[in-house]
């Protein structure tokens, strides 16, 4: 059965909104209203030390004025709320119980350092080395001695699959197997915080996300979110991850790029259309120079002319962005 169109836009509150989050939020929004569908807005503060309600209320403001708009979200409700992560604890408890019960979780008590010096995995991709597998087996006895010494456990994920394939709308078919992934992972740290994987299968299978775009420094974790949706019995979506934007020394950005902070373009003089429309020019879908709203682009938007290929920006980027009237 077809499902109806939606996306989200998952902005972690963490930090200010830089270009590299726009240029995905940007092609997420094109994809869903370009084919008529609801976008989500989902605050993604499951780690409380780095979330701060100061982004949440910056990122809102910053998109409100670049034009991309939002259905559901924190600030406006909507069918599945709430929508922020924060608020949805008991539903990830809940998920958790019931993989539980089925046989498919168990504790870890390994630290970081344990396990670094167990990495001798022959698997290592983007999620690192694959999970040796040295608590999986641990028997109710071992349990409760390591609890008893004070060793708090993780949780993990046992994984039964071989391999999990999936067409991704712009990488094309990508196939790869659980040890590849990272092997059985944490659904829940050992301080009790509930893992990025997890609420996001959960948030996407419970809002009935049916396309994700995003950044493909989350490719690797594709794969064990779609392992999560297999468990829930959920239909998985449709996946297009967008090449990194750069820095002219070739680094993705980050906290420290301050300038490419979209308050900062702001109070530098940059108007919005003239970020929308460059991002849009880099993204194959503007000549060069436009300037122009998210809704100017959504007659006939392709992700098919997105390249592959990461996105530098330029030394004198602002310095263009904020002369462009
Ligand atoms: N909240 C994540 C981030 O800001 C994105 C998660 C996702 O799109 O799945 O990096």
């Amino acid at each position: 059965m077809l499902r109806p169109v939606r996306g989200r836009l998952a902005p972690s509150p963490t930090g200010h909104l830089h270009l590299g989050n726009i240029w995905a939020f940007l092609l997420c929004w094109l994809g869903v209203r370009s084919q008529g569908g609801r976008l989500v807005l989902r605050m993604e503060d499951i780690d409380p030390e780095r979330s701060r309600q100061a982004y949440a209320d910056d990122i809102m403001r910053d998109l409100e004025w670049l034009g991309i708009d939002w259905d559901e979200g924190p600030d406006c409700g909507g069918p599945y709320a709430p929508y922020t992560q924060s608020e949805r604890l008991d539903r990830y408890a809940e998920v958790i119980e019931r993989l539980t019960a089925e046989g498919l979780t168990f504790p870890c008590f390994c630290t970081r350092k344990e396990l670094r010096s167990l990495a001798s995995a022959p698997h290592v991709g983007e999620a690192g080395p694959a999970y040796p597998g040295t608590c999986l087996h641990l028997t109710q006895d071992q349990r409760e001695a390591r609890r008893a010494a004070g060793r708090a456990p993780a949780l993990r994920l046992h994984g039964t699959c071989e391999t999990i394939a999936f067409t991704d709308r712009i990488r094309g078919p990508i196939s790869t197997c659980w040890q590849e992934c990272g092997g059985d992972f944490p659904i829940r740290r050992s301080d009790g915080v509930i893992a990025y994987q997890l609420a996001v299968a959960v948030d996407d299978v419970d809002q009935r996300i049916t396309q994700v775009v995003r950044g493909d420094d989350i490719l690797h974790c594709t794969p064990r979110q779609l392992y999560i949706h297999q468990l829930l019995d959920a239909p998985a979506p449709e996946y297009a991850h967008v090449p990194l934007v750069l820095d002219a020394g070739g680094e993705r950005l980050a906290k420290r790029h301050k300038h490419f902070e979209i308050r900062a373009l702001r109070q530098g003089g940059a108007r919005a259309q003239a970020i929308i429309g460059d991002l849009a020019h880099r993204a194959g879908l503007a000549p060069a120079g436009t300037t122009c709203t998210p809704q100017d682009l959504v007659h006939g938007f392709t992700f098919d002319a997105i390249p592959k290929a990461p996105i530098v920006l330029e030394h004198d980027i602002e310095e263009r962005l904020t002369r462009m009237v």
